[in-house]
């Protein structure tokens, strides 16, 4: 018998640990691997906000699991056309604890890149950080609401199994029978571990609603399809929604300032995504019509559009940063 969060960073770690799961013919897909836009975008957000920190040199541009290294490749490569006395200063750091993508990110992005097996050890100083559909992957409490009290799941031969809740963080005081309640203490602490470094500003892109609430929100993919998360683990994807109140109220009483969140689709539009899309469409008419429909499905509401949010931790001393100005 494991605690839900156990048996979610276990299976997750071994899954990674094995496979390159992007694309067509793996289990699920990820903005970056939609669209080029997307990490140009976002390279282009980093870049105004050096300018906004009174362009630091050197500075970190790291990213907390970068999967294939296509973010940081296309926004290293914006970068550098648009940027390039920020492209000079910036040292890439990625943190990332699977052995296979870490070589997947060595093959893409050079060895002058440096890895973290986790956020603790990246060097203090001036930093912007990318997270795109890293914290949907760190691991769950699940709590049950049963009378008048709190049970916890806990997970055995496939199932869940619930036990009294005994060192739970502080949950709401009331809530209906059967009510579950997730919590993300890794991703709160990232949150307030980032939040409290001098100088700093880090972009979450993940999917999650923009106010908590109650529900068992996890979910796990298989060849495009959805699995029991429970059954075979590291053989499938696991997930939960981020629960964005949550990471910000960790980014303020961390001493941050929280903007957003904001539907994806929104923010992607504020920093020209569309824009960028036609312009590689007209480049290259061949592509014309896969470039503008990969747009579409990163800015549509019933796409990518609404379900994922933009939130940024930054600096309590830095301004609004682009795309979040009310
Ligand atoms: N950002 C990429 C990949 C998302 S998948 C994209 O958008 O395509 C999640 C990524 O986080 C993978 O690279 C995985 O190996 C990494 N990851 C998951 N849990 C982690 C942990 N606890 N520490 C470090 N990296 C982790």
């Amino acid at each position: 018998m494991e605690r839900l969060d156990a048996f979610m960073a276990r299976a997750t770690a071994a899954y990674y640990a094995t496979r390159d799961p992007f694309g067509a013919a793996g289990d699920f897909i990820t903005a970056p691997e939609i669209s080029q836009a997307f990490g140009e975008c976002l390279g282009l957000w980093c870049a105004v906000v050096w300018e906004q920190m009174g362009r630091p040199d050197p500075v970190i541009l790291a990213e907390l699991g970068p999967g294939r290294g296509t973010l940081m490749a296309d926004a290293l490569r914006a970068i550098a056309e648009v940027a390039p006395a920020f492209r000079a200063a910036l040292r890439p750091h990625l943190v990332e604890a699977s052995p296979r993508l870490r070589e997947a990110q060595r093959a893409r992005l050079g060895a002058y890149v440096i890895w973290h097996q986790e956020i603790a050890s990246l060097p203090t100083g001036p930093a912007l950080i990318l997270a795109n559909e890293f914290f949907d992957a760190l691991p769950v409490r699940q709590f049950v609401r049963r009378g008048d009290a709190w049970a916890e799941r806990f997970v055995a031969d496939g199932a869940f199994l619930e036990h009294p809740a005994l060192d739970a963080p502080p949950l709401p005081g009331a809530a209906s029978e059967g009510a579950v309640q997730e919590v993300s203490e890794m991703s709160r602490a990232v949150v307030a571990a980032l939040a409290a470094r001098p100088g700093t500003a880090l972009l979450i892109l993940d999917y999650g609603p923009a106010a908590g609430g109650f529900g068992d929100t996890l979910q796990a993919m298989q060849t495009h399809a959805a699995a029991d998360p429970l059954a075979e683990p590291g053989s499938r994807d696991i997930t939960a929604h981020v629960d964005f109140a949550a990471l910000a109220a960790a980014a303020r009483e961390a001493g941050a300032t929280a903007h957003g969140p904001l539907p994806q689709g929104l923010f992607l539009q504020r920093l020209g995504l569309a824009t960028r899309a036609a312009a590689l469409a007209r480049a290259r008419p061949s592509q014309a019509a896969a470039q503008l429909s990969a747009a579409q499905r990163l800015l549509a509401p019933e796409a990518m559009g609404r379900l994922f949010k933009a939130l940024a931790v930054c600096d309590a001393a830095l301004p609004i940063p682009p795309g979040f100005e009310s």
